[in-house]
């Protein structure tokens, strides 16, 4: 049987959620059974995601987090912890993928996530407006042996894992087996590290796995691009709530 893909998506009302979620889980509609998509909101569940995921034919669950107290603007860490803990609590077994919902995600991609047994890792294309440019993060393989890291960012030097957050996946056995991965089990796996950005990945990886040998690297040689980290800043348009046009624009008869 296949293995159970495990894909965990943050996600927030702004204009371009529905193109995005849209998009996304047409993507997922694709994918080879057994596919799981948990959708995560912060405070409630708005009406626009609990419609749209109803109409996308994935199989899905859509989950609350209560509001994060502390007011550091997290980016969707808080609702993939909720996710984890979530698959934890239900002892969901598959492998376990954090897509954001505005990237680009090819097929390919989710077939390769099924080569994963314990952690996996590929580069993944960051596309900045203001850089105009492609860049790459993410690591470097002979074969499937991770031997570096591509990054382009200086400030991040100090980072041990180079990786993005939609560049890695892992099996969701090690939540809830730390033994079988080498880690003693009085020391359980921290989730998400919510303060420092651009170091929540890493934080994160750091703790499931030990170093490069127990990665496997993808695609052979992680020569090709399967996902793009795009940056499309909408939140400043205006579009109508829900995409209901319930007022005409300036109409010309
Ligand atoms: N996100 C969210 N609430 C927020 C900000 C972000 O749910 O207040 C989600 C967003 O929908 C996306 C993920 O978190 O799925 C990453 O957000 P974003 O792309 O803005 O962060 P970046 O990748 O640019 O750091």
């Amino acid at each position: 049987p296949r293995k159970l893909l495990i894909v965990v998506t943050p996600t927030y009302n702004r204009a371009l959620q529905a193109y995005y979620l849209n998009r996304l889980g047409q993507t997922l509609r694709l994918v080879p059974q057994p596919l799981l998509w948990i959708v995560v909101e912060m405070g409630s569940a708005s009406m626009e995601t609990a419609e749209l995921l109803r109409g996308t034919g994935v199989m899905y669950r859509h989950l609350v987090c209560e509001r994060n107290s502390t007011k550091v603007k997290d980016r969707g860490v808080h609702q993939r912890n909720t996710a984890l803990q979530h698959i934890e609590r239900h002892h969901l077994d598959g492998i376990v993928y954090f897509a954001d919902d505005d990237n680009i995600y090819s097929l390919e991609l989710f077939e390769s996530l099924r080569e994963i047994r314990r952690f996996g890792t590929w580069p993944v294309a960051m596309l900045a407006q203001s850089k105009n440019k492609a860049t790459l993060e993410g690591p470097v393989c002979n074969g499937s042996q991770v031997i570096g890291w591509h990054t382009n960012e200086k400030s991040k030097k100090l980072r041990r894992f180079h990786v993005d957050m939609s560049g890695f996946a892992f099996n969701s056995s090690i939540l809830w087996d730390p033994k079988r991965w080498g880690r003693p089990t009085s020391d359980p796996i921290r989730q998400l590290d919510t303060v420092r950005e651009g170091f929540q990945e890493t934080t994160f990886i750091e703790q499931v796995v030990e170093d490069e040998d127990q990665m496997v690297g993808l695609p052979y040689d992680c020569s090709k691009i399967m996902n793009w980290h795009i940056h499309l800043d909408a939140k400043d348009l205006n579009y109508p709530n829900g995409w209901q046009v319930t007022t005409d624009l300036d109409v010309v008869i």
